[in-house]
């Protein structure tokens, strides 16, 4: 974390601010080779944790081996020998001593060895000992000491960092001997008392101390908990002061009696699942709250969603106000349309749909309808966001798929009312790890529960050589009727490849497998004039089976459609795959995925059996997480977090929400950190954020 200088640092900060070149041992060339990894100043020298360590607490001495047991030793060596044993076997034998006796380490079959030890060499050996005509250690492992590294015989836990091939391990210690040694002790609690005691927390300086030179497993142990909590708890604070922001600006206070319920329900055609039931009484209890309401609705693809979003909508229209219903794409927004018409047909809800294709007249008049409130819902895309769209009595905003849009687009539709409440909804599951960490500035509410009636996706891992069978029962979907998908990947990240073999195998499909059948293309290139019509004629069933290179529109609803194709799934994240199969099963009918692939690494082979064994879209986020971790999790994609220097939002998780309840209490007692026991932490999670305290959070 960049730190800023600034004038009011305490003395002893101050030093801590000196850059690394006031060490012995740190010119202007070590100090620029620190400067690539980040290390200017002594305290980010300080900062810079071992990415592992060693363990030299338990050598012994060659004189006390046993036969049988195991040993660790540090020893030279004194002769080399190799010879082929009468089996043809290769023997390595390297005789070392230690001062209190010999033993050979002997090493079967590996004759690379031979140029990697030398005569006077110094070797860590860990092995089991045995004895032929002599003491010998059996297949050791071993490290040879560099020369330079002879200077920790004393042993214990030796630190080893994420180092570049200008600075050795040795060296990098050395310094951070020194920086600990003379500026350890001007390292400044951050922590209020309580907190330490509280969580048995190790003072600051102790801990920084343990990370890099440890004196038992135990104490690194709690330094690392130190540490991880105090990052964590940073990352928190930013969490909480953003949502307690929000809590501060005064809302709507709807109100939400038995009339409008009951009026809401006569509206629905069937019976909510317990999920649905509890998710709209959360958001009941914000609604009626008059602070606004910030509330994430997570719910798998089909878990039905947009009824709790028309029973928040309904609530607000009740209540004498406009609401917005944004979502990613025009023929989402038109589905959505659609569906809600349907819903509302017996209601006196006006709605306007208003898009980037919506006629320039008809929108006038629309717009005009909109600012004098004759229109109760609007719903779109991010033409809603436009300044030309201006609300009368804005009380609701609701953002589907919010993945898709950024905080900038969301804030902007929120802001053409006065604080209403805001309600995101996302299929895109997120580990309860993250969200919790990602959106600790929202409520959270989860549907777990899909409606009932469905028949659950059969998903199979389909191998090249069972191509041909699973044609003909496509087949035979087809002739009952049904369509199907075929999905493409991108071929090495060239759209203009993957549609040549979209186009290339929508061809072949047609003339030499399914010459009967209606094939539809759709492709990235295309103009999303031209996609949106291409999808609609296939929803009307003039396709039987549409071809695609791209991801089909998140949130796409084709009951007939029941079999889902990937092409090349290895190469397919499990997200992707999840959303794609989530494209199928609307209906009543029985849906199958088939995974077309042949993975050639294990996780591409672990993805396509995850695949296989659930449908559970936390289950498969949580595990597509494990596999990929954080930064890959989230792709390229900016999403705010700062970097974790020693935390692990899956180890820690535990330490993560100790962290989170800590902050949130403080918080609540001093919403904007002026008690003199937080000024620290407060300065920190500036440090941390700066700008991006409000990036870091949706509002
Ligand atoms: P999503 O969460 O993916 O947006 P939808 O809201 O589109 O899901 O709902 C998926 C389907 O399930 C819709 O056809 C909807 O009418 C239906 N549905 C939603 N809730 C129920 C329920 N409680 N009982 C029966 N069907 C439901
Ligand atoms: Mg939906």
């Amino acid at each position: 974390m960049p730190v800023t200088k600034s004038p009011t640092k305490t003395p002893s900060q101050s030093v801590l601010h000196q850059s690394v070149q006031f060490l012995k041992g740190v010119g202007p060339k070590r100090s620029e080779i620190l400067g690539r990894l980040g290390i200017q100043t002594i305290h980010d020298m300080l900062s810079y944790f071992p990415r592992d360590y060693k363990d030299r607490t338990r050598i012994q001495k060659i004189s006390e081996a046993k036969i049988g047991a195991e040993i660790t030793i540090q020893a030279k060596i004194l002769a080399i020998n190799n010879r082929m044993a009468r089996n043809r076997k290769y023997i390595l034998e390297a005789f070392v001593t230690d001062e209190t006796g010999t033993i050979a380490a002997t090493w079967f079959n590996q004759p690379f060895l031979m140029n990697k030890f030398h005569v006077g060499d110094n070797l860590f050996l860990h092995g089991k000992v045995g004895a032929y005509k002599y003491l010998q250690l059996l297949s050791p492992e071993y490290e040879v000491i560099q020369d330079d590294e002879t200077n920790i015989k004393e042993g214990g836990i030796i630190p080893v960092y994420p180092l570049t091939e200008h600075i050795s391990q040795t060296q990098f210690r050395k310094i951070i001997k020194e920086a600990a040694h003379h500026f350890a002790d001007s390292i400044e609690e951050i922590l209020p008392k309580e907190l330490l005691v509280k969580n048995q927390l190790l003072p600051l300086d102790k801990a920084i101390r343990e990370i890099h030179f440890p004196g038992t497993f135990d104490t690194l142990k709690r330094a690392k908990t130190r540490l991880v909590y105090n990052e964590l708890l940073i990352l928190e604070m930013a969490m909480a002061l953003r949502r307690s922001g929000i809590k501060e600006e005064t809302g709507i206070a709807f109100k939400v009696g038995t009339n409008v319920d009951t009026h809401i329900r006569k509206l629905i055609p069937f019976t909510l699942t317990n999920a649905q039931e509890r998710v709209i009484r959360e958001i009941i209890t914000d609604m009626r709250s008059n602070k606004p309401m910030n509330r994430l609705l997570q719910g798998d693809v089909g878990s039905g969603k947009t009824v709790v979003a028309i029973y928040a909508i309904l609530v607000a229209i009740a209540n004498g106000y406009q609401a917005a219903f944004m979502a990613p794409t025009e023929i989402l927004s038109e589905q959505h349309f659609q569906t809600l018409q349907k819903y509302l047909q017996h209601s006196h809800v006006r709605m306007q749909l208003l898009t980037g294709s919506t006629n320039s007249k008809y929108k006038k008049d629309a717009l005009e309808q909109i600012k004098n409130g004759q229109i109760d819902l609007v719903i779109g895309t991010h033409a809603l966001i436009e300044e030309t769209v201006q609300f009368k009595k804005l009380g609701l905003v609701v953002i589907d798929e919010q993945h898709k849009f950024g905080v900038i687009q969301r804030l902007k539709l929120k802001e053409k009312g006065h604080s209403p409440d805001v309600l995101i909804m996302t299929a895109t599951p997120i580990p309860r790890t993250l969200s919790i960490t990602l959106f600790g500035d929202l409520d959270i509410s989860i549907l777990d529960e899909m409606p009932p009636g469905r028949t659950p996706i059969k998903t199979f891992w389909i191998s090249k050589d069972k191509e041909t069978d699973s044609y003909n029962f496509i087949h035979g979907e087809i002739t009952k009727g049904r369509q199907v998908f075929i999905v493409y990947p991108l071929v090495e990240e060239s759209e203009v490849l993957s549609l040549k073999a979209a186009v290339t195998e929508a061809k072949r499909l047609q003339h030499d497998v399914f010459p009967a059948c209606k094939i539809g293309l759709l492709h990235g290139q295309m103009k999303s004039g031209d996609k949106d019509k291409i999808m609609t004629d296939f929803k009307e069933r003039r396709y039987d089976i549409l071809v695609s290179t791209v991801i089909i529109e998140v949130g796409i609803d084709i009951p007939n459609a029941t079999v889902m194709v990937v092409e090349h799934a290895e190469r397919f994240g499990l997200a992707q795959l999840h959303q794609l199969r989530g494209r199928i099963g609307r209906g009543s009918e029985q849906s199958y995925c088939l995974l077309f692939g042949n993975p050639k690494t294990n996780e591409a082979r672990e993805r396509l059996k995850i695949m296989t064994k659930t449908c559970d879209g936390f289950k498969i986020a949580e595990m597509d997480f494990k596999l990929r971790g954080p930064g890959e999790f989230f792709g390229t994609r900016q999403h705010g977090l700062p970097e974790l220097k020693i935390s692990d939002l899956i180890r820690d998780f535990p330490i993560l929400k100790q962290a989170r309840t800590d902050a949130f209490e403080i918080v609540s007692r001093d919403p904007h950190l002026t008690q003199i026991t937080h000024q620290k932490i407060r300065q920190k999670v500036l440090e941390a954020f700066k700008d991006r305290l409000e990036l870091i959070s949706i509002g």
